[in-house]
């Protein structure tokens, strides 16, 4: 996401819309490490981003263990888009 990208380089850190933009990135273990140590950054701030992000891998991870099942991005990126409004 451009406006993403853009603030990421501005600020150098994230903030609560880029966690839960590079969340299922995180879980996935598909970050770099900037991006990263800048997610885990905001994490370590962020009662409601690390109780998101918790959610967000058991549930992934949970789905991910049943066997044959693949999570479809479309799935992660509804549950993001539920939690991130606060229901
Ligand atoms: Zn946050």
């Amino acid at each position: 996401m451009f406006r993403t990208i853009k603030r990421y380089f501005r600020k150098g850190e994230f903030d609560c819309d880029d966690v839960a933009d590079h969340s299922s990135d995180y879980i996935d273990n598909d970050l770099k490490e900037d991006k990263r140590s800048a997610f885990l950054a905001h994490l370590s701030n962020c009662g409601p981003c690390q109780a998101f992000v918790g959610t967000l891998s058991s549930t992934i991870g949970a789905l991910g263990r049943l066997p044959g099942v693949n999570v479809p991005s479309a799935l992660k990126q509804s549950l993001l888009d539920r939690m991130h409004r606060g229901n």
